[in-house]
This record gives C-alpha cells, structure tokens and sequence, in this order.
C-alpha cells in the first residue's frame, strides 16, 4: 500500500515538472489575457453558467433537463458527436427549452497528433450533426478532459470557436462520484458572479450529479443567482476578442 501511495506521489510530481504541465500553466495567464480560452467571466450581475459535459444520456440528461425546466434555469451542454448522432431527440429538447448545444469534439478525443487537420474534423463531424438537429451551428468547444494548447486553441477560434474550460473553484468532479454533497458543497461553497461550474451527465453513473445539481439550483434560487447558457453570460460581460497567438 505504501509503495503505490509512493508511486503515484511520483508519477504526479514528475507530471507536474514535465514541460508540458509547465508549459500550459505558464502560458495560463497569456491565454486569458488574449481571449483565447475562458474560464469564467467577468461580469458584476448575479450571473452563472452551468455545464455539462459528454452527453446525452437518455437517463440522466432527460432528468437534469426536468431539474432546470422546474428551477427556470438554462444551462450549456457540451455534447459528443457520436451521442448526440444517437440520441437526437434529447439534443431537440435541450435546444427546445432554451438550453445551449456546445461542441465537445466528434469522439470525446484531446491527442490530435499535432494534426489541425484531426482537430477540425472532430469538430466539423460534431458540428454538422448539431445543426442538423438544432438548425444551429455550435459555436462553444471544449477541449476534452480541459487539455489544452496553443494548436488546439488557435484551430478551434480559425474554425469560429470560442474555447470554453471552466472555473477554478467550480469543478465538481462529480465523474468520480464523491458523494452528493461533495459535489454540492463544491458548488456553493465558492460560488460568484461569472463562474462555470462543469459536471458531467453521461459517462458513468451520474445519480450523484442530479440529486445535487437539485440542491444547488434551490441554493442558486435563493442566493439571487440567474443561471443562463455561456454564451449569454459573455453577451452580457466585458468579453475579450480572442487574438490568435503567433
Ligand atoms: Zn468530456
């Protein structure tokens, strides 16, 4: 047991010293600065965004879209290709009652071989079966698992992407399923105007997910929050241009 805790110890710090978690957290600030990805929003009104990443799922995504429906809040699904290709009618509904359909890549893939070309066709094969459904073209990305590069980040804005991760404090990890107030508790406890919060409802088992995202919406209520899409949310901040970075 002791050996394995060491191992991974290891392992983590190694990656933490690689050049390319030293390369992505040092050009983090850059990356703001331009515009090029967002991780929350600046905005002085009582606003937020929740996501959802990995869907559909005719379980979980038809339940959380009942939980927003009865809370009056609207939210961004970054959807996978190959699901929403599957599962075309909760993509409808999600457009129906207001909701925003995002691009998270054809596969659910992030190593493109330094390829722009893979990339874009990721979002080309996502992106043509959203709008035949939708009728509209996404215009979100995010990068699978929030990796992240300057190749990644300039062929998404070039193919008309604004590439979207989410708030530091925000993340719910509720992939791993830590127990519904866990994921409660990691909401609200550091919630504020401009945040996205990310949690994910498809995947695995994601019962956790839909009993907490019902406390946080009633907490949200309460509190004054209005929950709207992402691309609302920068409609109605100061957003940056994103410059591509040479
Ligand atoms: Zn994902």
């Amino acid at each position: 047991m002791k050996k394995t805790l060491m191992l991974v110890f290891v392992l983590l710090i190694s990656y933490m010293w690689s050049d390319q978690y030293l390369y992505a957290s040092s050009r983090k600030a850059e990356y703001r600065k331009n515009g090029l990805a967002i991780w929350e929003i600046n905005t002085k009104e009582k606003l937020v965004a929740l996501t959802f990443d990995d869907g559909p799922n005719p379980v979980y995504t038809n339940q959380i879209l009942d939980l927003l429906a009865k809370y009056h809040a609207k939210a961004t699904f970054f959807v996978i290709g190959e699901r929403a290709k599957e599962f075309p009618d909760i993509i409808k509904r999600e457009a129906k009652e207001g909701h925003e359909v995002a691009n998270h890549t054809y596969s659910h893939i992030y190593d493109f071989d330094n390829s722009p070309a893979k990339l874009r066709k990721e979002l080309e094969r996502s992106s043509t079966i959203i709008k035949n459904i939708t009728g509209f073209k996404p215009t979100l990305y995010r990068p699978v698992a929030g990796y992240y590069n300057d190749l990644i980040l300039n062929t998404a804005i070039k193919n008309g992407y604004r590439v979207v991760l989410w708030s530091w404090t925000q993340d719910t990890r509720d992939w791993s399923c830590p127990g519904i107030n866990k994921i409660t508790n990691n909401v609200v406890s550091d919630i504020k105007p401009g945040d996205i919060t990310i949690f994910h409802d498809s995947g695995g088992d994601r019962s956790q997910t839909v009993c907490a995202l019902e406390n946080i919406l009633r907490y949200l209520n309460k509190e004054g929050f209005k929950c709207v899409t992402v691309s609302e949310m920068i409609y109605r901040s100061e957003s940056i241009t994103p410059k591509i970075l040479d």
